[in-house]
């Protein structure tokens, strides 16, 4: 069977090419339900593309009745532009790519008129004002922390399809670490509900999109009737993060028909906290069972360097989902080794990885190319400043940054201006890119990039609103400058910047489905991943389905990368401060002891004194031989009862750390420590595979262990 090392051109209208024999075998299946369950990188939305596309080149659907959904508007983007490079992307055959609430917010438009008559609606500015208000309402805290917290379990609980009555019962079942007693944040609930309400018409937020539109087709036979004449063949990308709220509208769009193919990876959820869940995908042959169900182990994203150590990350997991993960198999050429790096403060981490972008883009890896990945977005800001000082261009995506910029901000002010004017023109087309670039160019949109980095930033930003404007006008013709608005204000909620060409600055929630050929994973430390809530009391698992969650997140990060990949963290949040904080959990038997210039020091010392048996003196080459210190033949004194003793603490060091054994300490190194009894830490030393962090990690207890024996003989 031959396979494609790169990714070869996908020609139009030749949806076979360039696939290997299963995922050929996905594409080529009848139409009906289809389900593709693999690992990152193995070409799942490739083959959904290509799918789409030869259902359409064989004549079986029209483009236009096609409907492919998914969930971040940035992985929407990546569908569309992938199907227009299969020649989908026409003013004739355009295939519908949206997320799940774009799509829904463009049906509720239509179908509106029909199913609530005159009522006005629109979309919720900011919900965190309703929320704040709601909870004054009851008496609880408008701080913001609460009523963030507040707005997670609202969320949570619409998304999960759970009404307000239902919310306290709810929340003891999953468990929800609630903010204040569930009855209470059940009453904030209600009051946000119905505060949304007013004289001049209905306030919905996201959800609500969703449960309307599922409720248009679930009551209303015209709409249903009209909907399903008009879309006839569905797709979901990423179906492990699906809500219960989204597959309701999911089952309302099909409507009874089978004609749907889902893909994903039950090993990179990562929105269970929201209510999302693998089980949907994971039971799917249940609910279809004449899916044709196809797995896929090919990674062809990453080198098998990045791809061995997405296999340790995820190889550590635990539970259900664990169980369904497949072993990827690197298919691309050899690249480096993904580099460790431990920093004394963020700072220091920030500029160091800031330092290493900028070597990568002096050996010509584009900026665009390059992504800094992070746990929460508030991490964005230590990089944002490191690479400003660095001259590095960057956008951050997902985050509070673009939207939040004032550029961004007075750019959609001035937009607001010009449509209250009713002497304008009602722009749309080429028009509305010529209006709107003339109003920002009042801003400092000039026709060459200015210099100073603030200048450029400021630049970029106002340049991505025109392109942004210029991809809303393709994809509707009709836009304008309402629609417009419209739509950035629903880009500033759901946080979805448009593209600047720059290093990318995202959250591991919003990288999810994307590729970089260099991607950085930073603050790695226990506490921000795994995040400190899942975490008890001095580092203790509070929750452990949370803490897998956490490992997940590491695995979508570690497999975005296509070729270079560097994972760093610090010991103290600022410099000068305590220096408390311990490399991420997750890491442990992972990372190389020292770093790398001091492995390639010891590599260069040992090559030149090979050790040697300290029973007969020959050199050792085994590295089994070599961690012995002796040769396997030769007889060793192992103490048997102190071996036993080390094996039970191994065990235990192994359940406290969540790793297998072996990742503590090998079985080799053990009966070397019972061999050698070293009682001193310059002893332990000596002993082959106990490096400067094994010893600060493990160092005092074994010393321990040796002493006791050696008291009790
Ligand atoms: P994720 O789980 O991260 O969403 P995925 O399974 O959707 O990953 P894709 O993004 O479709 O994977 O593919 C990963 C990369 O591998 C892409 O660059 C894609 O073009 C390439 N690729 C996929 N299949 C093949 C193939 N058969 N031959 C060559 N390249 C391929
Ligand atoms: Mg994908």
């Amino acid at each position: 069977m031959m396979e494609r090392v790169s990714a070869p051109p996908t020609s139009p209208g030749r949806p076979l090419d360039g696939l290997d024999p299963e995922q050929a075998a996905a594409v080529r299946a009848p139409r009906g339900p289809v389900c593709v369950l693999a690992g990152a990188g193995t070409g799942k939305t490739r083959t959904i593309t290509h799918r789409i596309a030869h259902l359409v080149s064989a004549g079986h659907v029209r483009a236009d009745q096609v409907l492919a959904v998914t969930f971040t508007a940035r992985a929407a983007g990546e569908l569309r532009g992938r199907l227009r490079a299969l020649g989908l992307g026409g003013a004739a055959n355009t295939v519908q790519a949206r997320t799940f609430h774009a799509a829904a917010l463009r049906q509720l438009r239509y179908f509106w008129p029909q199913v609530v008559g005159e009522v006005p609606w629109r979309l919720v500015d900011g919900k965190f004002p309703i929320v704040a208000q709601a909870a004054n309402r009851v008496g609880l805290s408008t701080a913001t922390e609460s009523v963030r917290d507040l707005l997670g379990e609202i969320e949570w609980a619409k998304a999960s399809l759970i009404a307000p009555e239902d919310y306290a019962a709810a929340a003891a079942r999953h468990r929800r670490e609630t903010p204040y007693d569930p009855q209470r944040v059940a009453e904030v609930y209600t009051g946000y509900e119905s505060l949304k309400t007013t004289p001049e018409g209905m306030l919905l937020d996201f959800d609500d999109l969703l449960l309307h539109t599922a409720a248009a087709l679930e009551d209303y036979a015209a709409v249903a009737e009209e909907f399903r004449g008009r879309y006839r063949c569905f797709v979901v990308d990423e179906y492990q993060d699906v809500t219960p709220l989204q597959q309701r509208v999911l089952d309302a769009w099909l409507g009874g028909r089978d004609d749907l193919t889902v893909v994903g990876d039950a090993n990179q959820t990562i929105y269970s906290f929201t209510g999302a869940s693998p089980s949907y995908l994971l039971d799917f042959s249940r609910r279809f069972p004449d899916a044709t169900v196809v797995r896929l182990e090919r990674d062809y994203r990453s080198t098998p360097q990045v791809v061995a150590l997405a296999n340790r990350v995820i190889g550590a997991a635990h539970g259900r989902i664990a169980g369904t993960r497949l072993q990827l198999i690197g298919q691309r050429a050899d690249g480096p080794e993904p580099t460790f790096g431990e920093y004394e403060h963020e700072p220091a981490e920030a500029v160091g990885v800031a330092k290493a972008i900028a070597r990568l883009l002096g050996k010509g890896v584009a900026a665009a190319e390059i992504a800094v990945l992070y746990r929460i977005n508030a991490q964005s800001e230590a990089y944002e400043q490191a690479l400003t000082e660095a001259g590095i261009p960057y956008q951050v995506r997902g985050g509070e940054g673009f939207f939040q910029r004032a550029e961004v901000r007075q750019a959609v002010q001035a937009l607001r201006q010009n449509a209250s004017r009713d002497d304008l023109p009602d722009a749309r087309g080429p028009e509305l890119i010529t209006l709107v670039r003339a109003a920002l160019s009042r801003l400092g949109l000039t026709a060459i990039e200015p210099s100073g980095a603030q200048a450029r930033e400021r630049w970029a930003s106002l340049n991505a609103l025109v392109r942004l404007t210029e991809e809303l006008t393709e994809a509707d013709p009709e836009l304008g400058l309402p629609g417009l608005l419209r739509e950035l204000a629903a880009r500033a909620e759901a946080r979805h910047p448009p593209t600047v060409q720059g290093v990318t600055l995202a959250s591991l929630h919003a990288a999810k489905g994307l590729e970089w050929d260099a991607v950085f994973l930073v603050g790695l430390a226990d506490g921000t991943l795994p995040i400190s809530h899942v975490l008890g009391e001095g580092g203790a698992v509070a929750d452990e389905a949370a803490l897998e969650e956490e490992r997940r997140l590491l695995y979508v990060g570690v497999t975005r990368a296509r070729e270079h990949l560097r994972l760093t963290w610090a010991l103290a949040r600022n410099e000068g401060g305590r220096s408390s904080r311990r490399r991420s959990r997750f890491l442990n038997g992972l990372v190389p002891e020292d770093s790398p210039a001091s492995l390639v020091a010891r590599r260069t010392e040992r090559t030149k004194r090979l050790p040697v048996c300290r029973v007969c003196g020959r050199s050792l080459l085994a590295s089994r031989d070599t961690l012995l210190g002796r040769c396997a033949g030769c007889p060793g004194e192992v103490d048997s009862v102190l071996l036993a003793a080390l094996q039970d603490w191994r065990r235990d060091k192994a359940l406290e750390l969540e790793i297998k054994p072996f990742a503590v300490l090998s079985v080799n190194i053990l009966t070397a420590i019972a061999e050698q009894w070293p009682t001193t830490d310059d002893a332990l030393a000596s002993v082959p595979g106990m490096g400067q962090q094994r010893r600060d990690q493990f160092g005092p207890e074994l010393l321990a262990i040796v002493r006791s024996r050696m008291a009790a003989r």
